[in-house]
């Protein structure tokens, strides 16, 4: 029994840096017992990335793919300090999961705490935003009380990146950037428990091998954070149906 049923953030080769495509996802997905996964390619403004045209076009994607469940969606990009994302609302409005997040190789010009805070709040209040991805990185820090407690509020959902956690406690002894973010992330999560907030685990692999490695990687940072997991709203399909509406 894994402490995650669902992956809710994974790359394809239209996110224009990441390796799988989306068969080969459901493929791994299938063989590791995850029951759904979400694609979420990232947002127009990042480099390289795919037009608003294929996020128009998820539509066309089965729900099911090689027995797995796949949810469409995007990991779109906070690019204002208002908040706005980088897709038209139409776009936006189709997705069935929205991730949103600081990022390089867009247009945010964001740098302080202050600045990133903001952005994640305002984003988080716009009312399209179901999961901050990665709320808290050393590039962009942020006020991990105010994201917890705006999280909470509004009923967003804040992850746990296994991609950046897992390199973060495998360098906490000897890098300093590693040794924050893990602290910072448990700082974020005691204060989304302490509000009755959840969190959600996600893989965010840009290839399936990593998407393969994803439920032990994923025990093992909720073990090294005694993540509570009745916090965990990717533990079953039915508690993230609950926490966003995705079906
Ligand atoms: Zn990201
Ligand atoms: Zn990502």
């Amino acid at each position: 029994m894994t402490a995650v049923a669902v992956d809710l953030h994974a790359h394809t080769v239209a996110s224009g840096h990441a390796f799988s495509t989306l068969d080969e996802l459901a493929g791994v997905a299938a063989v590791c017992g995850l029951e759904m996964i979400a694609i979420t390619d990232h947002g127009p403004s990042m480099e390289g990335s795919p037009h608003d045209g294929y996020f128009e076009m998820v539509g066309r994607v089965p729900s099911v793919v090689g027995g797995v469940g796949i949810l469409m969606g995007i990991e779109a990009n906070i690019i204002e300090f208002d908040g706005s994302l980088d897709l038209g609302f139409d776009a936006l409005s189709s997705q069935q999961v929205v991730l949103a997040g600081l990022h390089e190789r867009t247009p945010y010009v964001g740098t302080s705490e202050l600045d990133n805070t903001r952005s994640i709040l305002r984003a988080m209040a716009g009312g399209s935003v179901h999961v901050v991805s990665h709320p808290f990185r050393p590039r962009y820090p942020v006020d991990v009380g105010e994201v917890s407690r705006a999280a909470a509020d509004t009923g967003v959902l804040l992850e746990v990146n296994v991609s950046l956690i897992g390199r973060a406690l495998d360098r906490a002894d000897e890098d300093t950037d590693a040794r924050r973010t893990v602290l910072e992330t448990s700082r974020m999560l005691e204060g989304l428990s302490s509000r009755g907030g959840l969190c959600v685990v996600s893989s965010d692999a840009h290839h399936s091998s990593e998407l393969a490695a994803f439920t032990e990687r994923a025990g093992r940072i909720i073990q090294a954070l005694e993540i509570d997991t009745g916090m965990i709203a990717n533990r079953s399909v039915a508690t993230l149906s609950e926490a966003i509406p995705i079906l």
